[in-house]
């Protein structure tokens, strides 16, 4: 029996594959295989990855989790989840990449980002992609690999050069360069595509200076893109699914419905909220973005869009405790350890070591703490670098409400530091939402394993069904306390802010 889906994670860090096994209407992870990706930084904020070891990497880990599992005829499809922005440009006639793929994190093209938007271009970006202008994007990146490599843009005009994001370059090499695409999530993440109609503009095409000639189709989330080259594991597998991961976790959360949705707690934290059928335009700052469109074009039914924000220090924060102070040894400490406090004591810690992200923005402002009395130890440390994680996440909510997005109903969390119950309690208190977090936390690779398991036809909707009930906080704050805390936090995060001013 065909009915397992092979999951591909390609990650900032790692690439891996997973086998999912459908049984009784629920996937069910069956094998996996990992391998830790080289980060090249050559100059002071220039992240590459080589777009070859990544492919070389992916075959690897595919062929094993094959072999784990039972080999290629057990399997249905495959889907791909990746690390997203990351630009790729490759030869056409070769295969091979012309140059290292730009990480997500590269800076490099962050004066290209600063003229457009000193030239006014910021409102026609933003409300036609829902992004701000920044280099984070691919469009700036694959601008800079067609200007850096000799004869690249001329290539690009003539078709003999191509751009992608990893999934496109993923799935080019997976279909031995029969198939060109990037899915309708990738694609909105490179400042080129109209988020309501998703297709690429030509006008930002021409901004950005990307040939369009060299950008690949734009497809669904779900359906045949392609076949793999049977050369490679034996089988023309379809590929049937794909997403950038934070997607890929909003569906593997199954936060569907507008008014769910998903963060992820890990070094960082991304909020990723369902909006519902129709792009809302964020006054507050929020990237608009795609949560899914099943297929190439917006359907009524088969496209949620979303609202995204970012946390730049969530479990970095409890790093700091660890490897700066050394208030704790392990990180896991730090519930029991918050848990000795009745209270905060009126100490907040505003962990902006690296300035602040969503709704504040301010990349000057750095670590602050407030309230410290002659009784403030160790333990008032500790509990407010974790309550920092609630009140951050409440700011965001209250962005989106701000933005008029639907009220959340839940919030559906994973990461690393989920594992914190305390914390999580402290989410639910202040942002006055359940906080779930499933049994199963590979949420990224399942999203991508459903998106293609709906897309070759096992399942006929993503509507998660989960064999181990979730651990669920409900919020027993009451509403003063809540508003007592928050306006505390707010007080501190103002005087981070000023205290930038100042010594900027
Ligand atoms: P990433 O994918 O960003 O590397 P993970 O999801 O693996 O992150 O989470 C790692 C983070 O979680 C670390 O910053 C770590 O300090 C934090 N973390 C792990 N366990 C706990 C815990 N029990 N309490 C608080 N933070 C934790």
């Amino acid at each position: 029996m065909d009915e397992l889906i092979l999951a591909i994670d390609q990650g900032t860090t790692s690439t891996r594959a997973m086998a999912f096994e459908l049984s009784d209407g629920r996937l069910r992870p069956q094998a996996v295989s990992q391998i830790e990706l080289a980060q090249h930084f050559p100059a002071s904020g220039w992240v590459e990855h080589d777009a070859a070891e990544i492919w070389t990497a992916v075959l690897q880990t595919c062929r094993e989790v094959v072999r784990k599992a039972g080999g290629v005829d057990r399997f249905a499809a495959v889907g791909i989840t990746n690390q997203r922005e990351t630009a790729v440009a490759w030869d056409v006639a070769t295969g091979q990449p012309l140059h290292r793929a730009i990480v997500w994190q590269d800076r490099r093209t962050a004066d290209v980002a600063a003229r457009l938007a000193a030239e006014g271009h910021e409102p026609v970006v933003q409300s036609a992609t829902g992004l701000i202008l920044d280099p984070y994007f691919s469009a700036t990146k694959y601008a800079w690999l067609l200007d850096a490599v000799p004869g690249a843009r001329e290539r690009a005009e003539r078709g003999e050069v191509k751009l992608g994001t990893i999934e496109s370059w993923l799935v080019w090499k997976l279909t031995g360069g029969e198939r060109h695409v990037t899915d309708a999530t990738n694609a909105a993440r490179t400042s080129l595509m109209d988020l309501a109609g998703l297709q690429w503009r030509d006008d930002l095409c021409e901004l950005f200076r990307v040939p369009r000639t060299a950008l690949p189709a734009i497809v669904g989330s779900s359906g045949e893109m392609g076949r793999c080259d049977p050369a490679l594991f034996g089988l023309p597998l379809p590929i049937t699914g794909s997403a950038g991961d934070q997607q890929a976790a909003l569906v593997g959360h199954g936060a569907l419905r507008a008014g769910e949705a998903k963060i992820t707690y890990g070094t960082g934290a991304f909020l990723v909220a369902n909006v519902g059928g129709q792009p809302v335009a964020s006054r507050s700052r929020l990237l608009g973005t795609l949560g899914y469109s099943l297929d190439e074009k917006p359907a009524p039914g088969k496209i949620a869009y979303a609202l995204e924000g970012s946390i730049f220090s969530a479990g970095s924060a409890i790093q700091w405790l660890r490897d700066g102070p050394k208030l704790i040894s392990e990180s896991r400490q730090s519930e029991a350890m918050a848990q000795s406090l009745t209270d905060n004591g009126g100490v907040y810690l505003v962990p902006a070591f690296t300035g602040l992200g969503a709704p504040w923005w301010d990349p000057e402002a750095r670590g602050t703490i407030t309230g410290l009395t002659r009784d403030s130890g160790p333990a008032h440390f500790v509990r407010a670098a974790l309550e920092s994680l609630a009140y951050q996440t409440r700011d965001l909510l209250d962005a989106l409400t701000a933005d008029g997005a639907p009220p959340l109903t839940t919030l559906k969390v994973d990461g690393g530091v989920t594992a914190n119950a305390f914390a999580m309690q402290f989410v639910a208190d202040i942002c006055g939402l359940p906080v779930e977090r499933p049994a199963f936390q590979e949420m990224t690779a399942l999203g991508a394993a459903r998106l293609a398991a709906l897309g070759v036809g096992l399942i006929d909707n993503l509507e998660v069904s989960v064999a181990e009930a979730p651990a669920v906080w409900t919020p027993s704050m009451s509403e003063d306390r809540r508003r007592t805390l928050h306006q505390g936090w707010r007080r501190a995060v103002e005087a981070a802010i000023i205290a930038a001013k100042q010594s900027g």
